[in-house]
């Protein structure tokens, strides 16, 4: 039976850590943190992420605030509302709530946000300060995989490593993370030519495909490690009647790959907390940063 990498009570324990931050540096910083979250349109998962965003805040004492703007908004107005968060002094991490409704292009706005600001860690600049192992915000997903493994003792260093997907939001971003802690690593995508014979290879596997329930018995090799970044929503079982609501899954079949597996994340409760919490990291850092506050959390940041 794998350990299971518990992320949401590892995201328990690291925002106790975040309030003593908060309570450490309020006074000489005069002000809590403030993180604001821009959502457009009206993508019903985009709306329960802002809501779990905005309640996480309030839990360490990170202050709030949001913008909503309709679906047909002009591109313009919406750099107008960063523009005023960039400047506003009260501000010390924009999140960009994706996906943005069709007409609104992700890469020219996102690379409007004050990288210093820059709480998902998604802008140009802060990819390549990953890239060049230098500071700066980082990708709050594959971020908060570095942390679970590092909280479960996971040996990085020489391990062979696969990452499952090549996107810029997480598989990109988790393989340099990966890299910098000295794992080998390989990244597979939809091109891949025999991804079970690559995975079978990994030591440390994550998986961050979008594919419901991709990855079984035979893409693992026994006692690896299984990170699984998916998350969806299968469709409810007819027999269950209607208003019944399909059950979570993520990219990997749990139950196949669990009783061989050295340590595996569950859906939901594994990454997806950890996520959240890199946010208020990342918003703390920055705070921390404009008050010339000691980082107590550069552990955090890959
Ligand atoms: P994405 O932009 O759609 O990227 C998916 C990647 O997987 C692409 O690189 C794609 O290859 C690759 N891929 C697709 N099918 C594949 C296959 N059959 N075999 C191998 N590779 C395959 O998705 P994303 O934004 O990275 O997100 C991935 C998943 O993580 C989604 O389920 C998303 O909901 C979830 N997610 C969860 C969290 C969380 O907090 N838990 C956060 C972010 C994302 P190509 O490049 O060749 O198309």
């Amino acid at each position: 039976m794998a350990v299971r990498l518990d992320g949401r009570q590892l995201a328990t324990a690291l925002e106790e850590r975040l309030k003593t931050t908060i309570a450490a540096g309020l006074e000489q910083a005069g002000r809590p943190p403030g993180l604001a979250v821009l959502r457009v349109g009206d993508d019903p998962a985009s709306g329960v992420y802002v809501a779990h965003k905005e309640k996480a805040c309030a839990r360490v004492g990170i202050t709030s605030q949001g913008a909503h703007l309709a679906s047909g908004t002009p591109a313009a107005e919406v750099a107008a509302v960063i523009a005023r968060l960039n400047a506003d002094p009260s501000v010390d991490g924009i999140l960009l709530q994706l996906p943005l409704p069709k007409g609104l292009e992700e890469g020219p706005l996102l690379g409007l946000i004050d990288p210093e600001k820059d709480a998902d860690g998604l802008h140009t600049l802060n990819l390549g300060r990953l890239a060049k192992g230098e500071n700066g915000p980082r990708s709050c997903t594959p971020a908060g995989v570095m942390a679970l493994l590092r909280e479960a003792g996971i040996p990085l260093a020489g391990a062979r490593a696969v990452v499952v997907g090549r996107s810029l939001l997480v598989g990109q971003p988790m393989a340099l993370m990966l890299q910098a802690a000295d794992a080998t690593v390989s990244i597979a995508h939809s091109r891949t030519r025999d991804l079970a014979e690559l995975t079978r290879q990994a030591d440390v596997l994550v998986v961050a495909a979008g594919r419901p329930l991709l990855i079984g018995a035979e893409h693992v090799k026994p006692g690896a490690v299984v990170v699984d970044v998916g998350i969806h929503r299968l469709p409810p079982d007819p027999a269950a009647g209607p208003g019944a609501r399909g059950r979570l899954c993520g990219d990997v079949r749990y139950g196949e790959v669990e009783p061989f597996a050295a340590a595996i994340t569950p859906v939901p409760g594994g990454v997806g907390p950890m996520t959240v919490t890199m946010l208020l990291v990342n918003t703390v850092v920055a705070w921390g940063r404009r008050h010339g506050l000691d980082n107590p959390l550069a552990d955090l940041v890959p």
